[in-house]
């Protein structure tokens, strides 16, 4: 039994609107879904990710509006990881930031810069094999755009111990102290812990939680391996798109094993992701009021349409 690589990341913010400027609009990433949370149906879950919606290319934000900016400590992840597929594309990406008011910095094959948030992104050059996971963006040649999430690092109190959760119970490989790959079936990721040096502050601009992709028959397995190593685990959950099943792993990060299926595409046309609000089966009887009383987005893709 082997994980397949990642499915989503899932962060909070404070406003959705920004949000999908910064996401869809000046890194071209497309809206996929525009839902609800499953536990506030009050608040937007906004889901980003490639043409298709593809597991190891989403980012989700869940909304809580005017949220104060938190920021990452012990137990929390503090930079996701994008990938590009050469240097020519970090040259890129500097330039389109900076145009946008974005300052980024430069390392060896790598560009760092924080989201309008303060949420830790780095661009990094990828020779790992991961099929390219690609949105359409007009102005963003295909050739630079982001192909797939390639890693993430989180904070730990203790960050250079083997944690045998990891790589016992879930199947990712020990490289160095404190860094991790996961070989997946479909696809790699790179997960690592930095050394803690205070408490986080959970807000707007933090990474809620990191889920990784299970074949769909095999989740009740993992759900028993992780219980049997002793850990809490959640009950399956539907989340419409996936199951879920969740638990912290030791150092304090929530953690998500999600189905593959049904995906994205099962309750909108592959073609129209994302373009209209969509409510879990669980709240349906809500949707007239929550058309009313959430705030209206513009999704950069629809408004091309329009103009166009
Ligand atoms: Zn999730």
């Amino acid at each position: 039994m082997k994980l397949a690589g990642l499915h989503h990341i899932t962060m909070i913010t404070s406003d959705a609107q920004r949000n999908v400027d910064f996401y869809a609009d000046v890194l071209g990433l497309r809206l996929v879904k525009k839902t609800v949370n499953f536990d506030d149906p009050t608040a937007y879950h906004l889901y980003f990710g490639d043409e298709q919606g593809s597991p190891g290319s989403i980012l989700t934000w869940f909304e809580y509006q005017g949220a104060r900016q938190g920021h990452a400590g012990a137990g929390m992840i503090h930079t996701i990881g994008l990938g590009v597929s050469s240097p020519e594309a970090l040259d890129f990406w500097a330039e389109r930031l900076a145009a946008h008011g974005y300052e980024s910095s430069r390392g060896e094959a790598s560009l760092h810069f924080s989201d309008w948030e303060g949420l830790g992104l780095e661009l990094v050059v990828t020779d790992d094999g991961n099929a390219p996971l690609r949105a359409e963006h007009p102005e963003i040649p295909a050739e630079f755009a982001i192909v797939g999430i390639e890693g993430a690092r989180a904070y730990a109190p203790y960050a250079n111990i083997e944690e045998t959760l990891l790589t016992e119970t879930l199947g990712f490989e020990h490289l160095l102290a404190g860094e991790y790959r996961l070989n997946g079936e479909t696809r790699t990721f790179y997960w690592g812990y930095d050394q803690a040096t205070e408490n986080g502050r959970p807000g707007a601009g933090t990474v809620h939680h990191i889920a990784w992709t299970t074949q769909d028959d095999e989740q009740e397995a993992w759900q028993q391996r992780i219980a049997e190593a002793g850990g809490y685990v959640s009950p399956v959950m539907d989340r419409d798109y996936f199951r879920s099943i969740y638990f912290r792993e030791p150092r304090g990060v929530l953690f998500e094993i999600a189905t593959k299926s049904p995906g994205f595409a099962v309750d909108e046309d592959p073609e129209r992701l994302g373009e209209q609000l969509r409510v879990p089966k669980m709240h349906a009887h809500l949707r007239d009021e929550l058309e009313q009383t959430l705030t209206p987005l513009v999704n950069p893709r629809t408004r091309a349409k329009v103009e166009a």
